[in-house]
C-alpha cells in the first residue's frame, strides 16, 4: 500500500511507519517536526515537513508517496498540558484533522486509520473498557480525540470514508532492534521518567497522587508495547481496505492487563537492579484513576495479539533504548 502518516516522526507515529515500511509498504510522513524526531525515521527520503492544517504540504505529500490511504498520529497528546492550554489542543487537534479531513476528501482519499486514545473513557468503573463503554473524557485533550473521533465518522457517510479509530492505552516501550524509542521534550510519560530518574539524569519521581481507588493508591494503567500498536495499524489498514460500505469502526488497543505506577517502579527496578528514588506529590490534573483494556474486538476483528504481555519485557526495551540514548535522538551514535 501507499500510505501517508501524519505525525510518522512521533513517538508512535514512526514505530508504525518503520514497521509499515519493514513489511513493504511505501511510506511517506507528513510531520511539523515541533515533537518529532527526523532521527526517529529510518530515512530522510520519506519525509516532508508540513503541518497538518497546510493544504499545500499535505497535497504534496499525498501526490509524492501517491497515497491512496492515511494513518493519522499528528496531535498534542500530553493530558497534563491540555489542562493547562486548551486552545493549543482544539487548535491542533480539532481545527487541525478538520483543515487535514477536507484536503484528504477533496483529493480523494477514502481511507482513513486514526491514532485515539484510551482517554476517552475517563472515569470508568473497575472492569475492563470495552470499546461500548460509555465516553467520559476526563480532559481536553481526551475530549478533542473524542471530537475527531466524531468528525471522522459524520464526514465518512457523507463521503464515503472507511476508517479504524484505534484507542490506544498506555503506549511504551522501544524496539528491539535499538533503533527506535521514546523522547519527549519535555517528557512527561512514566516509564521514561522512571528510567531517566535511573539513568541519574534527575534527582527523582513524583509520583503524582497515591489517594486513588486502587489498590495501592496509585494510578492503573494498561501498558502495551509500541511494535504490538505498530502492527496494529498494518491490520486496521488491510481491515480498512477490504471493507465494502463506508463506515468504520473503534477499536480499543491494550494487553488487558493493568499496572499501578508503583508496579511500573518495581519492574524498572527489577530489570536495572537500581532503586528509583521517589517521593508523593499532588494528584495530575486531568489523570484518570484506573485505565485498563478490553481488546477483544481486535483480536477478532483484525487478528491482533499482544506479543509483550508482560511488562518487565517492555520496560526492559524502553531501558535498553534509554541507556543507549540519554539524550534520545541527540545522543551520538
Ligand atoms: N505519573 C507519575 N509521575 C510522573 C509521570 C506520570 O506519577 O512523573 C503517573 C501519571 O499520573 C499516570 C501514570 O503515571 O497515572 C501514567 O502517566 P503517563 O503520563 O505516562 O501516561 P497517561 O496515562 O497520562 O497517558
Amino acid at each position: 500500500m501507499n500510505i501517508l502518516v501524519t505525525g510518522g516522526a512521533g513517538y508512535v507515529g514512526s514505530a508504525a511507519a518503520r514497521w509499515l515500511i519493514a513489511s513493504g509498504h511505501r511510506v511517506t510522513v507528513l510531520d511539523d517536526l515541533s515533537l518529532g524526531h527526523r532521527a526517529a525515521l529510518p530515512s530522510d527520503g520519506v519525509l516532508h515537513v508540513g503541518r497538518i492544517d497546510d493544504r499545500q504540504a499535505v497535497l504534496r505529500a499525498l501526490e509524492a508517496g501517491a497515497c491512496e490511504t492515511v494513518l493519522h498520529f499528528a496531535a498534542s497528546s500530553c493530558v497534563g498540558e491540555s489542562v493547562q492550554q486548551p486552545r493549543r489542543y482544539w487548535s491542533n487537534n480539532v481545527a487541525g484533522s478538520l483543515a487535514l479531513l477536507e484536503t484528504l476528501i477533496d483529493a480523494g482519499v477514502e481511507q482513513l486509520v486514526f491514532s485515539s486514545t484510551c482517554a476517552i473513557y475517563g472515569e470508568a468503573s473497575d472492569a475492563p473498557l470495552t470499546e461500548s463503554t460509555p465516553a467520559a473524557p476526563g480532559s481536553p485533550y481526551a475530549f478533542t480525540k473524542y471530537a475527531i473521533e466524531r468528525m471522522i465518522a459524520d464526514l465518512s457517510h457523507a463521503h464515503g470514508l472507511r476508517y479504524a479509530l484505534l484507542r490506544y492505552f498506555n503506549a511504551a516501550g522501544a524496539s528491539p532492534d535499538g533503533a527506535h524509542g521514546e523522547d519527549h521534550d519535555p517528557e512527561t510519560h512514566l516509564i521514561p521518567i522512571v528510567l531517566q530518574t535511573l539513568l541519574g539524569r534527575r534527582d527523582r519521581l513524583t509520583l503524582f497522587g497515591e489517594d486513588y481507588p486502587t489498590p495501592d493508591g496509585t494510578c492503573v494503567r494498561d501498558y502495551v508495547h509500541v511494535d504490538d500498536l505498530a502492527r496494529a495499524h498494518e491490520l486496521a489498514l488491510d481491515w480498512t481496505a477490504a471493507r465494502r460500505e463506508p463506515g468504520g469502526e473503534v477499536f480499543n488497543l491494550g494487553t488487558g492487563r493493568g499496572h499501578s505506577v508503583r508496579e511500573v517502579i518495581r519492574a524498572a527496578e527489577s530489570v536495572t537492579g537500581r532503586r528509583v528514588p521517589c517521593e508523593v506529590g499532588a494528584r495530575r490534573a486531568g489523570d484518570s484513576a484506573r485505565l485498563v483494556a478490553q481488546a477483544r474486538r481486535a483480536r477478532d476483528v483484525l487478528g491482533w495479539s499482544v506479543e509483550y504481555a508482560d511488562l518487565e519485557r517492555t520496560v526492559a526495551t524502553a531501558w535498553a533504548w534509554h541507556e543507549a540514548h540519554p539524550d534520545g535522538y541527540a545522543s551520538p551514535v
